[in-house]
C-alpha cells in the first residue's frame, strides 16, 4: 500500500483480509446463505469467547438486539428507560418501537459515560430499565449502576456496541449481571460482519424469548420436544415476531474476525498508547484510560479542546480534513436531535457536561489497519494546528 502524504486517512476502515474473503466465498459456494450452521457456530464461539456460561443470539444489527432485549424484559407503552444523551439514537429509539419513553441524562465529565447520580435523579414510578453505553470502549461505573438497579427494582440492558472487549472490575462486558448486553458488528466497530450484532444473556427465559422473536415468533419448542415425531415442515407461531436473524455469509465473516479479536485489541491498545503519549503536551483533553488491569476496547479515540486551545472544534476538523485526515464527532447529543429535543422539550442547559463536551469534541482515526506512518501523520497534523 502506498503512503504518499496526499493519501486520505479515513476516520475508520474495516480490517478484512483474505481469510475472511475465503470464509465468505466458502459459505456462498455451500448453497446455504441464510441463518444456518455458520451462525450457530458463530454464536457458540462468541459465547465461549466471553465465557461465564452466557448465551449468544446473533442478530442482523445491534439495534435489532437492543429491540429484542427490551421486548424480552417486558418494556411496553408507558414505561421509561434511562440512557445517556451522549450516544447514538439506536440506544433509545428501540424504546419508542415498544411505545416506551426515553429519559436522557447527562454524563461524567472524565469518562463521558452515563453519570450514576443523574440516573438516580431521573427515576420515576414509570422507570423500568437503565441502558448504560460503554462510551468509546471504556466500561461505565457498573457497580454504581447495579446498586441503583437493585435498590430501585430496575433492569439493566447494556448497549455494548463499543465494548468488545471491555472489562468492568475484571469481568468482561457480556458476563456482567445485567439482563442482556448487546454488541455491534457494524463496519466501523472493533470487529465487523458488515452489518450484524450479538445479544448475550445468562437468563434462559430471556434467551428463549429473544430467539423466538428474532425470527417471526416461530417457536422451536415443538421441534425440540418432539423432534423425532414432528415433521420437518411443521412450525408454530407464538407471537408477532421480527426478522432480525443474521445471515451465514455475515456469520462466516464474523467467525474469522472473532479469531482476530485479540490481535485487533493489541493493535488498538498500541495505537491508543501512542496517541496518549504523543498528544499529551497539546491543549487537548485526552480520553480517559481504563483503570490499571482493566481492558479498554478503544473503539473510539475522542479528543476535547482544552481551554488553552485557540481554535474551535470545527476549525480543527477542517484543518485535519485539509491535511487528508478524516474525523467524526461522537455524538451530536440526543438532546440536540430534533426528534428527541421536541418530544421531551429538552434544552442544552439540562445536560451541561455532555453539552460542553460536544462543543469541543472530535474523534480521530483509530483502526487496526492503520499504519504507524498514518498515525504519525495524524499526530503531526494535530501538532501543526496548535503550534
Ligand atoms: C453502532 C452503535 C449502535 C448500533 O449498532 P448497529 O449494529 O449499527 O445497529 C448502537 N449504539 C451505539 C452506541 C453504537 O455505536
Amino acid at each position: 500500500m502506498s503512503s504518499s502524504p496526499t493519501d486520505f486517512i479515513p476516520f475508520a476502515r474495516p480490517d478484512i483480509g483474505e481469510v475472511e474473503i475465503e470464509a465468505v466465498a466458502r459459505t456462498l459456494r455451500s448453497g446455504w446463505v441464510t441463518t444456518g450452521p455458520e451462525t450457530k457456530a458463530f454464536e457458540s464461539e462468541f459465547a465461549a469467547y466471553l465465557g461465564g456460561g452466557v448465551q449468544a443470539i446473533a442478530v442482523n444489527s445491534a439495534t435489532a438486539g437492543l429491540h429484542l432485549a427490551l421486548e424480552a424484559i417486558g418494556i411496553g407503552p408507558g414505561d421509561e428507560v434511562i440512557a445517556p444523551t451522549l450516544t447514538f439514537t439506536a440506544t433509545v429509539e428501540v424504546a419508542r418501537y415498544l411505545g416506551a419513553d426515553a429519559k436522557l441524562v447527562d454524563v461524567d465529565p472524565v469518562t463521558l459515560n452515563i453519570d450514576p447520580a443523574c440516573i438516580e435523579a431521573a427515576i420515576t414510578p414509570r422507570t423500568r430499565a437503565i441502558l448504560p453505553v460503554h462510551y468509546g470502549g471504556l466500561a461505565c461505573d457498573m457497580a454504581a449502576i447495579f446498586d441503583i438497579a437493585r435498590r430501585r427494582g430496575l433492569q439493566v440492558v447494556e448497549d455494548a456496541a463499543h465494548a468488545l472487549p471491555t472489562t468492568s472490575q475484571g469481568t468482561l462486558v457480556g458476563q456482567l449481571p445485567s439482563a442482556a448486553a448487546v454488541f455491534s458488528f457494524y463496519a466501523n466497530k472493533t470487529m465487523t460482519t458488515g452489518e450484524g450484532g450479538m445479544v448475550v444473556t445468562r437468563d434462559e427465559r430471556l434467551a428463549q424469548r429473544m430467539r423466538v422473536m428474532r425470527l417471526h415468533g416461530i417457536s422451536r419448542d415443538a421441534f425440540d420436544r418432539f423432534s423425532s415425531r414432528t415433521p420437518a415442515w411443521y412450525y408454530e407461531i407464538v407471537a408477532p415476531g421480527f426478522k432480525y436473524n443474521l445471515t451465514d455469509t455475515a456469520a462466516a465473516l464474523g467467525r474469522v474476525q472473532l479469531q482476530r479479536l485479540p490481535a485487533f485489541l493489541a493493535r488498538r491498545r498500541q495505537l491508543a498508547a501512542r496517541y496518549l503519549a504523543e498528544l499529551r503536551d497539546l491543549p487537548l483533553v485526552l480520553p480517559a484510560d481504563a483503570p490499571v488491569g482493566e481492558t479498554h476496547a478503544w473503539h473510539l479515540f475522542v479528543l476535547r479542546l482544552a481551554d488553552a486551545a485557540r481554535v474551535t472544534r470545527d476549525e480543527v476538523i477542517q484543518r485535519l480534513s485539509d491535511a487528508g485526515i478524516g474525523t467524526s464527532v461522537h455524538y451530536v447529543p440526543l438532546h440536540r436531535q430534533p426528534y428527541w429535543r421536541d418530544r421531551y422539550g429538552l434544552t442544552p442547559e439540562q445536560f451541561p457536561v455532555a453539552e460542553a463536551a460536544y462543543q469541543r469534541m472530535f474523534s480521530i482515526p483509530l483502526f487496526t489497519a492503520m499504519s504507524d506512518d498514518e498515525q504519525a501523520r495524524v499526530i503531526g497534523a494535530l501538532r501543526s494546528i496548535f503550534e
